[in-house]
């Protein structure tokens, strides 16, 4: 079964999925760190995305994530990344082979799966959709504080990002119908945690 959560960037989905994940015991999902590699990939060949993409062999276990059998844990965060992550995203034939890959990768076990589309696109069934939310300087503060970066040049990064990722013609950043809104501005990771970790379980009670 599927958990679904989705929401903007700084919203805390990686950190929330992954406790959540532990919690339940199930697999987390980081979707976002897939197209981190696919454009730290073009921007290291000076190729386009889409014809990177469907090449790709992306590798995501134990917390590490392998592009093509380098560990890129690290190197896929930088802001650069960030960047050309948020636009390789932009292009159809990139979601199109990064949402086949986490099709695949779903079909078989329990999920905690986090990015922005999980939801409404990757696992329309999802037994439980939540949408994570907060302020945009609350997100702003939360990487910058992650990051150790300036929180005015998150924040304009931030609203570059964000206009994109909403604005896009495939699969723009919102959250499904169904979807259990959470605005996490005024709350901390743990009672944000004990929520979702509530909400899976009456949702696995359900099924
Ligand atoms: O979540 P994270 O910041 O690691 O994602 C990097 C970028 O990948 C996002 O800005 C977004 O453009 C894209 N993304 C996406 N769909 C997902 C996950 C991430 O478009 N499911």
């Amino acid at each position: 079964m599927v958990i679904a959560i989705d929401g903007p960037a700084g919203a805390g989905k990686s950190s929330v999925a992954r406790a959540v994940a532990e919690e339940l015991g199930f697999t987390f999902l980081d979707s976002g760190a897939m197209y981190r590699s696919v454009g730290l990939a073009a921007m290291r060949g000076g190729r386009p995305p889409a014809e990177i993409a469907p090449r790709v062999r992306i590798e995501l276990s134990g917390g590490r994530v392998e592009l093509n059998g380098e560990d890129v844990t690290e190197s896929i965060r930088a802001p650069r990344v960030s960047e050309a992550a948020s636009r390789a995203a932009a292009d159809p034939p990139v979601r199109q082979a990064m949402v086949a890959m986490q099709r695949r990768l779903l079909s078989e076990g329990d999920w905690v799966a986090e990015g922005r589309d999980i939801g409404t696109v990757v696992a329309p069934d999802a037994a439980l959709k939540v949408f994570l939310t907060a302020s945009a300087p609350e997100r702003a503060r939360r990487r910058a504080a992650e990051s150790g970066a300036a929180v005015e040049m998150v924040l304009t990064e931030q609203a570059i990002r964000d206009q994109r990722d909403r604005t896009r013609a495939h699969s723009p950043l919102e959250p499904a119908p169904e979807a259990v809104v959470l605005d996490t501005t005024n709350m901390t990771l743990d009672e944000v945690v004990r929520r979702v970790a509530e909400l899976a379980r009456e949702a696995i009670k359900g099924l």
